[in-house]
C-alpha cells in the first residue's frame, strides 16, 4: 500500500476530511499557501479530502529541486533511465487496482473504465522504455572532404505538465514517461478535482529508483498555472484541458519563450452511412457517447445520420440500448454510467439539456428523469436529442456530459462538410461498409484522429495523440514520435578530424564546391 490514506469509496458513513500533499524533491510536502480546494466523491456528493492550492513560492521550491536534480539525470545513459521506467511499469501494474479505486473515488467513472484508463497510461510507459532506440540520431559520413555530420537529441531541462480532471492517471502518463525517458525533470500540476492518483504515481516512481527532484507534483489552480507559465526555469509546458484555458496557456507560455503543446476541447462527430451495420454503429455510439458519463475528450457527442431512414432506424436501436444502461456508483460491479465529476458540472450539463429544448431540438431521451441512484451523488442519465441543427449552441459547444446530439444529413458530402466546418477537430468516426467512402473520408476530414468503424480512435502510445483546429495549440501532438520531439531539442555537429587537410583562410559561405 502507498502512504496515501485510503479514499472514501462510496461509503455511507461520514469520514474525516484528509489533506492531500504536494510531492516535492522526493517527499510529501504539506501546502503552505493556506488555500485549499474540496475534493468530492461524486457518487455520494460528499467532500472526502482537501487539496492545497500552491502559490508561487511553493512552485519555486519544486523548480529549484528539479533544477538541482536535472544535470545528473540528463547525463545518465538512456538505458539506465529506461530501467527506472521498467521498474515503475511493474510497480504500476501491481497497484493497478489501487489506481482504479482512487480514480473512481475522485472522478466517479466506473471501475472497469478506471482500469482501462490506467492501462492506456501504462502503454506510454512501455513505449518510453524504448528510449535508447528512440533517441538514436542521424549520421552522415563525408558531408565534405574529411568532414562528418551527426545530429543528437538532448533534453530541454525542467518541463511541466498541467492536466484535466477527466483522466487523472492517463493524461499525466501521456507526458511524464516520455519527458523523463528523454532526460528531463518534470513538474506535474494535476487537476485539483481528482489529484490523488498523481501522488501515488510519484511514490511509485521513487520506489522504482527515480532520483529525488526529477518528478514533482504541485497541486493548484490558476495561481499555480500562472506561476508555471511565468517561471524562467521551466522550458516547456504540456497542457491538456478545455479550449479557452489551452489557448491561454499557449499564448502566455509562448510569450515567455516556452515550448508549448496545449490540447483543448472537442465535439467529436460520428457519421453513420446508410450502408453501415446499424447494430454495430448503435453499440459503438452508446459506448462512445455515454461511457465515462461523456466526460472524455474523445467521446462522440454528435451523431450524423446520413438520410432520414438511417436516422430513424438508428434512433430505435439507440433508445433500446439506452434503456438498458445501468446508472450506478462506479464501485458497483455492473455499473455502466457513473456520476459526473462535481455538482457544478452536473448543473452545467443539465443546463445544456434545458437549452437544447429551448433551441428547438427534440429531446427523445431525458436523462434528468427516471431512476437515478438515490442520495446526493452527481448522477445524470443518458440524454438523446434529435433534429439538432448546426446553428444551435448544443451543437457548437462542448457539453462534456452524457448528451448525444443527432444531426440529420442528406448525403456524405453534407455530413463531411459539417465536421470540417466545426471549430474543433479532435476525433471523428465514420461507420460504413464502403471502401471508397471510407478512403475519401480519411483523406478529406479535418480532424487529428480518425476512426473507420472505430468510434474512439485513441492512438496507441507508439503513435501520437492530438487534434486539429481549436483542439490543439502548438506544433506537437503527445507521446509517440511527436512526444520525443517535443521533449528534446536537436543538435547537429559538423566535425573535421583528418590532419593534413589545409583549407586556408576563406571568407565565403562554405559549400561543397
Ligand atoms: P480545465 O481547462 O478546466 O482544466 C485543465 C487544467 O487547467 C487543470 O489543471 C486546471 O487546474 C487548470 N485551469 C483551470 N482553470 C484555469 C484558469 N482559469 N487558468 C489557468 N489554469 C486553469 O479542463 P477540465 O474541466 O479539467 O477537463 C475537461 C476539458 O479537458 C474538456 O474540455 C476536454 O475536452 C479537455 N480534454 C482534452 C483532451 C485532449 O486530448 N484534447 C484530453 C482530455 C481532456
Amino acid at each position: 500500500m502507498s502512504t496515501l490514506a485510503a479514499p472514501d469509496v462510496n461509503t455511507s458513513v461520514a469520514v474525516s476530511v484528509r489533506e492531500i500533499n504536494h510531492w516535492i524533491d522526493g517527499r510529501l510536502v504539506p501546502g503552505t499557501s493556506g488555500r485549499f480546494s474540496d475534493v468530492y466523491n461524486p457518487a455520494t456528493g460528499r467532500v472526502q479530502a482537501k487539496v492545497p492550492l500552491a502559490d508561487v513560492s511553493e512552485l519555486n521550491v519544486a523548480v529549484e529541486a528539479a533544477q538541482r536534480a536535472f544535470p545528473e539525470w540528463a547525463a545518465q545513459p538512456p538505458l539506465r533511465r529506461a530501467r527506472v521506467l521498467f521498474r515503475f511499469r511493474e510497480l504500476f501494474e501491481q497497484h493497478l487496482e489501487e489506481f482504479a479505486s482512487i480514480i473512481t473515488s475522485e472522478h466517479g467513472k466506473v471501475l472497469s473504465d478506471a482500469r482501462g484508463e490506467a492501462t492506456r497510461g501504462l502503454e506510454v510507459v512501455e513505449f518510453a522504455t524504448g528510449i535508447p532506440q528512440l533517441l538514436k540520431g542521424e549520421y552522415t559520413e563525408q558531408v565534405g572532404a574529411g568532414i562528418d555530420s551527426w545530429s543528437m537529441r538532448q533534453p530541454l531541462g525542467v518541463v511541466a505538465g498541467i492536466t484535466p480532471f477527466n483522466f487523472p492517471a492517463m493524461v499525466p502518463m501521456w507526458m511524464f514517461p516520455v519527458a523523463l525517458a528523454c532526460g528531463n525533470a518534470f513538474i506535474l500540476k494535476p487537476s485539483e478535482r481528482d489529484p490523488s492518483a498523481s501522488v501515488l504515481i510519484a511514490e511509485l516512481l521513487k520506489k522504482a529508483g527515480l532520483p529525488d527532484g526529477i518528478f514533482n507534483v504541485v497541486h493548484g489552480d490558476k495561481q499555480a498555472v500562472d506561476a508555471i507559465l511565468e517561471h524562467p526555469g521551466i522550458s516547456a509546458v504540456s497542457f491538456v484541458g478545455s479550449t479557452p484555458i489551452a489557448e491561454y496557456v499557449y499564448r502566455k507560455g509562448t510569450a515567455t519563450g516556452k515550448r508549448i503543446q496545449a490540447l483543448g476541447g472537442a465535439k467529436n462527430h460520428m457519421i453513420v452511412m446508410p450502408d453501415a451495420d446499424l447494430d454495430q454503429a448503435a453499440d459503438a455510439l452508446v459506448g462512445a457517447a455515454y461511457g465515462s458519463a461523456g466526460e472524455r475528450c474523445m467521446a462522440i457527442s454528435v451523431a450524423v445520420a446520413v438520410t432520414n431512414a438511417t436516422a430513424d432506424a438508428l434512433i430505435d436501436k439507440l433508445k433500446e440500448r439506452i434503456a438498458k444502461l445501468v446508472i450506478a456508483p462506479g464501485t458497483e460491479e455492473n455499473a455502466e454510467l457513473g456520476p459526473l465529476v462535481t455538482g457544478a458540472h452536473l448543473e452545467k450539463v443539465r443546463g445544456y439539456v434545458e437549452l437544447g429544448t429551448q433551441e428547438g431540438a427534440e429531446l427523445l431521451v431525458d436523462g434528468r428523469d427516471g431512476a437515478l441512484p438515490r442520495g446526493d451523488g452527481f448522477f445524470l442519465g443518458a440524454c438523446l436529442f434529435d433534429h439538432v441543427k448546426p446553428e444551435m449552441r448544443i451543437y457548437n459547444e462542448e457539453i462534456f456530459g452524457p448528451v448525444l446530439a443527432l444531426v440529420r444529413a442528406r448525403d456524405f458530402s453534407t455530413a463531411l462538410q459539417l465536421v470540417n466546418e466545426h471549430e474543433f477537430g479532435n476525433g471523428v468516426a465514420l461507420f460504413t461498409r464502403d471502401g471508397d467512402t471510407a478512403r475519401a473520408f480519411a483523406h478529406q476530414v479535418q480532424a487529428g484522429m480518425v476512426g473507420i468503424n472505430v468510434p474512439i480512435p485513441v492512438p496507441m502510445a507508439f503513435h501520437s495523440f492530438g487534434g486539429w483546429k481549436r483542439s490543439l495549440f502548438g506544433d506537437h501532438a503527445m507521446h509517440g514520435p511527436e512526444g520525443v520531439r517535443f521533449y528534446t531539442r536537436i543538435k547537429t555537429v559538423t566535425a573535421r578530424w583528418p590532419t593534413g587537410i589545409r583549407v586556408g583562410v576563406d571568407t565565403t559561405m562554405p559549400t561543397l564546391g
